[in-house]
């Protein structure tokens, strides 16, 4: 998911839809905004593209005021309807207060199930709900106060983003495992999941908000606080990988950079002998110039995308993935034809889309396919807000390199290893969560019953 705030500036909703237009590739099923005009709180939030739901300048008259929250939701807990839309807008015995969540809090079923044995009826199935939950629960007197008890109770990932009749209140997690940006445009303070939401509407990148800080902005100024028990960050690899837009400046440093150095580490790792190097667009581009850069391969463009397609992965229903890729990517004949052709992705998943890439990319004449990965194979769900699928749909769980190499139909097939991909993302080894490619998990997730998703 993506998340952007701004607050005091008199056209905060029509920014903040323009924040979540840069930031529409964290998620495309649903959206919405929450305003504040310093009495209450406003909110317009529908199923669909952020262009779809706020493309009429009419709709800002629903969200008034010179504050504003917003969120691009693509469904990691909960079910793809709309009562799931975010942010969740709350009125309690304090006032309102509304939340948007990028992340996932994994012991929400056990907080869930206390909650409701108290009375408390929940009116979505998300995991974000119990934080409005516990804060109305809360005893303590100042918001703040309601906030860090509350969230010392949840565990997991989570970049946070309140708004109450009068303050905003960002909270990124102790292991900081989504990325959160702190910006300005003019007197006007905003927040945001990436930076390319800030380049849009030209505010100026302060810094990121770190690991476990809570940010409170109010009429009086901006405030920061530590209110957590220090941890080591875990931050998430994958963002660097493939889900943060390459433009954005994340964990210290700027994606598109990070995965041009995995194309040339891969390069290094996995040499052939070939005379071109293609990338799977979009998420392969700047892995398939570090790789050509690297190996001295000449750099083509052999499949061209449709931008008109939304991202298929993103869509929860397996059905739309096939039809998927076709509609998506068409081969360049002329380049491919008779040619040895390395090709470059950022990750196998399923498998599916790679084995219709190789056959399409064969299918146009290349005379050898060679697949190579910018990231280790993906073995192991994630647990902290990106939608992996179930590990036994996770082709590497269950099948050796030489199987997937064969299921694919590829001539040779290469992934970037556990090493190298730490080499190249650069910064210490040690601030990063791999769990998806390595299985170590920095937060175990207690659960109701069986453990559903590790079969
Ligand atoms: P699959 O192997 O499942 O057919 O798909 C792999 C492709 O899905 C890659 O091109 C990758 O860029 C894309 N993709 C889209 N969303 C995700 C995601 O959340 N995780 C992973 N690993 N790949 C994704
Ligand atoms: Fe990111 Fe993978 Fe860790 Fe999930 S498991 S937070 S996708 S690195
Ligand atoms: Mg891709």
């Amino acid at each position: 998911c993506g998340i952007f705030g701004i607050y005091n500036h008199r056209e905060a909703s029509n920014l903040t839809y323009l924040g979540l237009y840069a930031l529409q590739h964290r998620g495309q099923e649903a959206c919405g905004i929450v305003s504040s005009d310093g009495q209450r709180l406003y909110s317009h939030k529908s199923m669909g593209l952020v262009a779809d739901v706020f493309g009429n300048p009419e709709i800002f008259r629903n969200v008034p005021g010179d504050s504003a929250i917003g969120h691009v939701r693509y469904s990691t807990t909960g079910d793809s309807v709309s009562k799931n839309i975010q942010p969740i807008l709350v009125n309690y015995s304090r006032g309102a207060i509304a939340v948007a969540h990028n992340g996932n809090i994994v012991n929400s079923q056990l907080i869930r199930a206390e909650l409701e044995a108290w009375g408390s009826i929940f009116q979505t199935t998300m995991d974000t709900e119990i934080i409005v939950h516990l804060l109305a629960a809360s005893k303590a007197s100042s918001l703040e106060e309601r906030m860090v008890e509350a969230l010392n109770r949840i565990k997991g990932a989570y970049c946070l983003l309140f708004i109450t009749e009068t303050r905003m209140v960002a909270v990124r997690d102790p292991h900081g495992f989504r990325p959160l940006c702190l910006g300005k445009l003019g007197e006007s303070y905003v927040v945001a999941s990436e930076s390319c939401a800030l380049d849009l509407i030209e505010a100026e990148f302060i810094r990121e908000v770190e690991p476990g800080e809570m940010i409170v902005i109010g009429r009086g100024g901006i405030t920061s606080h530590f209110p957590f028990k220090k941890v080591k960050p875990s931050h998430c690899i994958f963002e660097h990988v493939y889900f943060a837009r390459p433009d954005s400046y994340i964990f210290g440093k700027t994606v598109y950079l990070v995965r041009k150095e995995l194309g040339r580490q891969l390069a290094r790792e996995h040499a052939v002998d070939a005379d071109i190097v293609i990338p799977v667009p979009d998420s392969g581009v700047p892995a398939a110039m570090g790789y050509a850069e690297e190996s001295g391969i000449r750099f083509e463009l052999g499949l061209i995308r449709n931008h008109y397609v939304g991202r298929t992965f993103i869509e929860p229903a397996q059905s739309i993935r096939h039809f998927g890729v076709k509609i998506k990517l068409n081969p360049v004949r002329e380049v491919l034809k008779g040619k040895r052709v390395v090709v470059i992705d950022d990750s196998i998943v399923r498998g599916t889309t790679s084995r219709k890439i190789v056959k399409m990319v064969r299918q146009a004449g290349a005379s050898e396919v060679h697949m190579r990965i910018s990231s280790p194979p993906t073995s192991y769900p994630c647990y902290y807000g990106i939608d992996t699928p179930n590990r036994k749909e996770l082709i590497s769980s269950s099948h050796t390199l030489e199987e997937i190499r064969r299921y694919i139909t590829a001539d040779s097939l290469g992934y970037l290893s556990h090493e190298g991909l730490l080499t190249a993302v650069g910064g210490d080894k040690e601030s990063f969560c791999h769990a998806c490619f390595s299985g170590d998990y920095p937060i175990g997730f207690p659960r109701l019953g069986p453990e559903p998703q590790l079969d």
